[in-house]
């Protein structure tokens, strides 16, 4: 087996030991190369469960936390996403084979014409990204079916909660940025919201505005 195909599978075994089993969430990330997404010295560790980084100051997740974010978001073929923090459009990438539409927006303008290009290269063309403040959602696309945040906020924004269609399903980081977050799912009923705490996290913050670079 070459060096590569090892590291591939090394990695697959890795996901499924943290906890990711939902098969339709690992047979995607062995489609999704996390090597187009990631540049330059960090391309060598790609295949390895750990964040890395991208431009701007911000990170690649973690696969095995990629992996467990998308099983507990439950997509469906038929569902319409909302990505809040593209950053190198990896957990983007995976959600496209899974759902109908993904919306994705990032605060870094640069993020998000970096991780366009890779999505044309490999042919995801149900994916639309976008530079915004994605603390406010996206209003002119509500409601959606699911929304998964991948920066953390102190509370889960209202805006989001408000644009979450009855059944969704929203998966985030809260907590503050400098400790340890919790991942949490929420799921809204026709009475409400249910909360449901998954595991601790660590993400870079939701920050207001769109960047200045
Ligand atoms: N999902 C990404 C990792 C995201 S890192 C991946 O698969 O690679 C978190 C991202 O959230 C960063 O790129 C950061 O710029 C972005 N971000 C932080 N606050 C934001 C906001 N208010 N609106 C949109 N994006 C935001």
């Amino acid at each position: 087996m070459t060096d590569l195909a090892e590291r591939k599978m090394r990695f697959l075994y890795a996901l499924r030991s943290k906890g990711v089993t939902d098969s339709r969430v690992l047979t995607v990330m062995e489609k999704i190369d996390r090597g187009d997404f990631v540049r330059g010295i960090f391309t060598d560790r790609a295949y390895e469960d750990m964040p890395l980084p991208i431009a701007c100051g911000q990170t690649i997740s973690q696969p095995s936390v990629v992996g467990l974010m998308t099983q507990a978001l439950h997509v469906s073929p038929r569902d319409k996403v909302l990505e809040v923090g593209t950053g190198s459009g990896y957990q983007a990438a995976i959600l496209s084979l899974l759902a109908r539409r993904v919306y994705t927006i990032d605060r870094h303008r640069r993020l998000v014409r970096e991780a366009e290009k890779v999505f044309a290269a490999l042919d995801l063309t149900n994916i639309t990204a976008l530079a915004g403040d994605g603390s406010h959602g996206l209003p002119d696309q509500a409601p959606f079916d699911r929304i998964i945040v991948t920066a953390a906020a102190e509370d889960p924004p209202g805006p989001l909660l408000a644009q979450l269609r009855e059944g969704g399903i929203m998966v985030l980081p809260v907590g503050q940025s400098d400790t340890v977050q919790s991942l949490i799912k929420v799921t809204r009923t026709p009475q409400g919201y249910e909360y449901e705490e998954l595991r601790p996290v660590r993400f870079v913050p939701l920050v207001e505005g769109l960047a200045q670079d």
